[in-house]
């Protein structure tokens, strides 16, 4: 599930960390430290398309079958390395030796394991182990797109008795329009539903990546209906909107039909939505 932030990756040549399939850690200098990210996804494979999505090779698919005791191996002795090991010294600057979340933020979408509710007890009961507490929160980072699943909704209730969070994406709201951005059609009121089912169980903050395509932003129309999208499922459940636009390059064939908005035309994008009464941050 990428996103805009959460792309510095510090994997390259750690022998720390050779090997893993399921752990992996990102520098964020936005948030200030490393999250600990944990990938369902090794495949690669997400049952969306989006434009801007980062993932190299995306393909279309499930996550595959999960090792969950090698994930709660890996998970460990990450945690292990960072929390009585001296990883945070010999390999993140001055400044960023901090773990700022534990993510479950993949290459492809991680609700889709058969193993995700299994996969968050782990990252809970670990959470708890090393120590941390509410200054390392659990994330999940979801098309929620598999919110109405009764596994997925377990998982999503036991990230929210840890404190978690849910980051929701939400580009669009019209068919049409998830369908350029997303790759998928879903009918709206079905999506505010399973936003308002994720708010109902996790404090659940709605992801939004705004662009250009072939040039042309948002129209009022489109806002309006994203807005509306988020009315259906409850802005007083809503724990608000985390703004993005495209920094950083799409690795799908739809990239050059892609362009950034301006700050100031994500501001304004923002203003409307704030007018719900939601909090509302933009990370350009
Ligand atoms: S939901 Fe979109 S951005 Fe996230 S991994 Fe799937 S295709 Fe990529």
């Amino acid at each position: 599930m990428a996103s805009s932030d959460r792309q510095l990756t510090i994997r390259n040549h750690d022998r720390d960390l050779a090997g893993l399939t399921y752990v992996y850690p990102v520098l964020s200098r936005r948030a200030g430290g490393v999250s600990v990210g944990i990938n369902l996804n090794p495949n690669n494979a997400c049952n969306w398309h989006c434009a801007y999505c980062q993932v190299p090779g995306l393909v279309r698919g499930s996550a595959p079958r999960i090792d969950l005791a090698q994930l709660e191996a890996e998970l460990a002795g990450f945690l292990d390395a960072l929390v009585n090991g001296d990883y945070l010294e010999r390999h993140v600057p001055e400044g960023l030796r901090q773990v700022r979340d534990i993510a479950f933020s993949g290459n492809g979408e991680p609700t889709s394991a058969a193993e995700f509710a299994d996969a968050v007890g782990i990252a809970v009961r670990l959470r708890t182990r090393f120590g941390f507490g509410a200054e390392v929160p659990l994330r999940l980072i979801t098309n929620g797109s598999l919110m109405g699943q009764a596994g997925v909704r377990e998982g999503v209730r036991r990230l929210g008795e840890a404190g978690g969070e849910v980051w929701f994406k939400l580009d669009a709201g019209t068919r049409a329009g998830m369908r350029r951005i997303n790759g998928v059609g879903p009918d709206p009121d079905a999506v505010a539903r399973r936003l308002q089912a994720s708010a109902e169980r996790c404090t659940t903050w709605v992801q939004t990546c705004m662009f250009r395509w072939d040039g042309q932003a948002p129209s009022d129309a489109d806002i309006a209906a994203y807005v509306a999208v988020l009315e259906k499922a409850g802005i007083e459940r809503l724990a608000g909107v985390l703004l993005y636009g495209i920094a950083r390059p799409s690795m799908q064939p739809e990239a050059p039909r892609l362009s950034p908005l301006t700050e100031a035309e994500l501001e304004a994008i923002a203003e409307r939505i704030r007018k719900t009464g939601l909090t509302v941050r933009v990370s350009p």
